[in-house]
């Protein structure tokens, strides 16, 4: 084993590099990204960075002195890897051939886009530095603002554009807010409370088409004709794992949406691959080795640093057990995640202060938890769900902390 190549240089690709020389690998590592910058960090993105008196810069994770010298990675940035040979362990950067023993892909994901607003000015998704830089300086300017898509995400941007006093509508194609993600009685709960602020929500409504003079965004046309003015439009309607690299490659891809098949050690179908982070569908043996794509941060970190102790040590590679864990913050309250929402049955328990606690039942066992500012609870669920705690059982502490939080 002398070179570890990690694709991707983001939060599961820099944990990567970290953990293979906390794991004692002293080889060659090459850490190969598509964006110029240095690996930074994406939730403040869509929170702190967009506020008015937000931090005015973005900060890489580590210096990159550090990285170079600390670590002692290549680093290749500005460099997409464009294909890979798992025969003869090569993947392609700038049309060449590079070399690896072992490689961790970690490339993440890439936002969909709408069609018709290629090029057109005030248009933006929200992935990267430069798109948040772009929205800053939409707010700065007193943007009338539309997100497209009320995911969470979207709902941060209309949090920080409503933080700013400035009029925000989000346009949503479902009837309720993330009922995919996490049920329709919990995302009405938190659909109110974009309305709570100010932020106007056109629901089960489809978008048309951009309007737009000299190629700069004025206007957002919704599938009943009426027409929503708009200086700033923010894309956030989900993403596809950035995996056209590896088609041909040999390594397996998921029918739905291409992203990386993975066993539960995060290897995937080639030899000496593995994967981690958005860019992976992993088997999770806590939910019935169902194979789980998160877009979470916890779960970049977690398995960027298991993929490459797995990729630099394959006999003690072991199984990833983990509840998958998130949180976005609205206007001034904290949403939190644990375990999954597919269940056969949601219980709601409101708090008097708008708090909110939801549970996700998976036969007689608890299997998820939403929690709205309760931070201290949050975790209690998660060490249910990762010792299949009993579904009454749950349901009874949530009561009582219902009967605490309203004493
Ligand atoms: C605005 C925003 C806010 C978020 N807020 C939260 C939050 O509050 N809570 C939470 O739990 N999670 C949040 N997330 C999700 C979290 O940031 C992601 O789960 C995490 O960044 C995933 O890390 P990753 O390394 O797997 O992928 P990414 O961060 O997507 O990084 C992948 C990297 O690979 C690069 N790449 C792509 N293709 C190639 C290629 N062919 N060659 C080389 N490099 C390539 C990309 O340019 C990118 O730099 C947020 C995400 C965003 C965008």
């Amino acid at each position: 084993m002398r070179r570890l190549v990690i694709v991707g240089a983001s939060l599961a690709g820099l944990r990567a590099v970290e953990s293979a020389r906390r794991n004692g690998f002293t080889g060659e590592i090459v850490l190969v990204g598509a964006e110029e910058h240095l690996p930074y960090d994406r939730p403040p993105l869509s929170k702190a960075f967009l506020r008015q008196d937000g931090p005015a810069h973005v900060v890489p994770f580590r210096p990159e002195r550090e990285l170079r010298e600390e670590l002692d990675v290549d680093l290749l940035l500005g460099a997409p890897a464009e294909g890979l040979d798992t025969t003869a362990r090569e993947v392609t950067v700038a049309g060449m051939g590079l070399p690896y023993d072992a490689l961790v892909i970690a490339t993440g994901a890439t936002p969909r886009s709408l069609a018709g607003t290629a090029g057109v000015a005030g248009v933006h998704a929200l992935r990267t530095k430069d798109d948040a830089v772009s929205i800053r300086n939409g707010l700065d300017a007193g943007a009338r603002t539309v997100v497209i898509g009320a995911g969470f995400i979207g709902s941060e941007v209309a949090s920080a554009a409503r933080g700013r006093g400035l009029p925000v509508t989000v346009v949503e194609a479902l009837d309720v807010p993330l009922s995919r993600a996490i049920g329709s009685e919990a995302g009405l709960a938190c659909a109110e409370l974009h309305r709570a602020n100010g932020t106007e929500l056109r629901l089960g409504t489809g978008v048309s088409g951009i309007e737009s003079t000299g190629s700069r965004v004025t206007g957002v046309r919704l599938d009943s004709g009426a027409a929503l003015p708009a200086d700033l439009v923010v894309l956030g309607i989900g993403v596809t794992p950035a995996t056209g690299w590896l088609e041909g490659s040999g390594v397996d891809l998921h029918e739905s949406d291409r992203g990386v098949v993975c066993d539960a050690t995060l290897a995937t179908s080639a030899p000496g691959v593995y994967a981690a982070g958005d860019v992976a569908h992993v088997a999770n043996p806590l939910f019935d080795g169902e194979l789980m794509r998160l877009e979470h941060w916890t779960n970049a970190a977690e398995q960027g640093a298991a993929a490459a102790r797995h990729a630099v040590d394959p006999a003690g590679a072991r199984a990833l057990a983990t509840v998958p864990y998130f949180w976005s913050d609205w206007y001034a309250h904290r949403l939190q995640f644990v375990g999954t929402a597919r269940a056969d049955e949601v219980a709601v328990l409101r708090r008097d202060d708008a708090g909110l606690v939801a549970l996700y039942r998976r036969g007689d066992r608890i299997a998820g938890a939403l929690t709205v500012d309760r931070p201290k609870e949050i975790m209690k669920y998660r060490k249910r769900i990762a010792d299949s705690g009993p579904w009454t059982e749950a349901l009874a502490f949530a009561d009582a902390g219902k009967a605490s939080a309203t004493a």
